[in-house]
């Protein structure tokens, strides 16, 4: 069996931060986020319980946009025909986050010119180290290091480079780095679920 590509959605194909800053007025960029608490960012300009407001509207998550090179990799996962699933953690304030977050990826798939059967199977989990892949892409330190040590052997764990995720050291937990949907890392994971398909 071909294991799957899993992928996280905020932070790896959806830009969770720029959409914050954005709908909140900070000054901010995705670029001076460089801690895992966003929230802590907005206090200096008292934006802090907006977004929290924010986050509790399931049309803010729908209308999420996505990050750059997420359309080129789409393009290449079709005409590949590579199994895909996403492995995505809830937002528990949000009553309706799960329907809102399974329409996104379905609007955004098919946008790229997927069919309604090739929409990724969606898994909404914390624990994503009990879903087996041949990699997960994410960009919480916590996730690839416990993914990796738990599919050692299998899968191998990508963090998705963030200026939030740079303190931690991949290379600790048998994890590689990567920067942005380029063509190199397209090219890298292609080989990781082809890889997998020749075993
Ligand atoms: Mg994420």
């Amino acid at each position: 069996m071909r294991l799957p590509i899993l992928l996280d959605v905020d932070g790896v194909l959806a830009d969770f931060s720029t959409h914050l800053l954005q709908t909140v007025g900070s000054r901010l960029t995705a670029a001076d986020v460089t801690q895992w608490d966003i929230f802590a960012l907005l206090d200096p300009e008292g934006l802090r319980a907006q977004a929290i407001e924010v986050l509790k509207d399931p049309a803010w998550w729908e209308q999420m946009p996505t990050m750059p090179g997420v359309s080129a990799l789409i393009d290449t996962l079709l005409a590949e025909g590579a199994e895909v699933v996403c492995v995505t953690s809830p937002w528990l304030s949000c009553v309706g986050w799960e329907s809102a977050r399974r329409e996104w990826i379905k609007r955004v798939w098919r946008e790229a010119g997927a069919t309604t059967d090739q929409v990724p199977e969606t898994i909404v989990a914390y624990a994503k180290y009990y879903v087996r892949g041949c990699v997960l892409i994410d960009d919480k330190p916590e996730h690839v290091a416990r993914w990796a040590r738990v599919n050692e052997g299998d899968g191998l764990g990508l963090i998705f480079d963030a200026p939030y995720n740079r303190d931690f050291d991949e290379t600790t937990v048998n994890a590689r780095r990567v920067h942005g949907w380029s063509e190199a890392t397209i090219a890298r994971v292609i080989a990781r679920h082809n890889r997998e398909a020749s075993r």
